[in-house]
């Protein structure tokens, strides 16, 4: 374990318990920053700025026009209206889903560690991966909110990454050197709890899926007023299925939320 992750892993945050050691984690990241020269997120190999090294880019592969408006499936050929058969039959409650890259060797060795085993200092090489998608879609109105955990899986791996990453996006200056607009979202990680547990999803069918995650999302009372009709911006590490976004959306819809977007950093095909 290299000093930077030693260090990265006393960072602890919690949407759980509203515990927030953000100020401490900042000074934490700048003395890190000072101190060490940035690496890799994917090989460790010293780089001049945050990200990745042009060999590990170069291995990622970004999902681009043509693609599903819709679901973000890559498209053989440009199709009316830019929807994909599978959302024709079966609209997702879902307006627009972006996902930036696929999922592949190269999303999954920044992933895997950032999900399994504390790095979450990935979520600073992701972030700015993310971005340009994110910017496509997000308006000032928007609610972001990450897929929640169950509050065990938050404790057992003491942050949610898709938390750590929608953090990031919305953190000002929105947009300094990019095109995009100047405004910060609005980030409300508690406005949707995972309140049942699910096993390992990985393996499982679409339909499997679909009926393992069937209400293990609530909108707690207190944010009801606060999404009545507003757009909801969903963002989440890897779309599989969609079940897990879908169902989200769905909750939200019911508790009055809408139109529901989402943003993904990675995408099963
Ligand atoms: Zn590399
Ligand atoms: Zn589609």
């Amino acid at each position: 374990m290299s000093l930077r992750q030693v260090i990265s892993s006393y960072k602890f945050r919690s949407e759980a318990a509203h515990v927030s050691l953000s100020l401490l984690n900042r000074v934490l990241t700048k003395s890190v920053d000072v101190m060490l020269p940035p690496l890799c997120g994917i090989c460790d190999t010293l780089i001049e700025a945050p990200g990745l090294c042009i060999s590990c880019f170069q291995k990622m592969r970004p999902i681009s026009e043509p693609m599903c408006h819709i679901c973000s499936r890559p498209l053989a050929i440009i199709l009316p209206q830019n929807i994909c058969g599978a959302c024709m039959i079966e609209p997702p409650p879902l307006r627009a889903i972006r996902c930036a890259y696929q999922y592949n060797d190269a999303s999954r060795a920044l992933l895997l560690p950032f999900k399994h085993a504390g790095h979450i200092q990935n979520a600073a090489t992701i972030a700015p991966l993310l971005r340009q998608a994110f910017s496509t879609i997000v308006t000032e109105g928007h609610i972001i909110i990450p897929i929640p955990l169950h509050w065990r899986r938050l404790l057992q791996r003491r942050y949610n990454q898709s938390a750590e990453i929608a953090r990031r996006l919305c953190r000002p200056p929105f947009s300094k050197r990019q095109s995009a607009p100047k405004f910060v979202p609005k980030f409300a990680p508690e406005f949707l709890k995972r309140t049942t547990a699910t096993d390992m999803l990985r393996g499982k069918s679409a339909r499997q899926r679909q009926q393992e995650l069937k209400g293990v999302f609530q909108v707690p009372k207190y944010a009801y007023p606060a999404i009545q009709n507003r757009p909801v911006m969903l963002i989440d590490d890897v779309m599989t299925t969609g079940a897990t976004l879908y169902e989200a959306a769905r909750t939200l819809q019911r508790a009055g939320a809408g139109p529901i977007d989402a943003v993904c950093f990675t995408r099963v095909l």
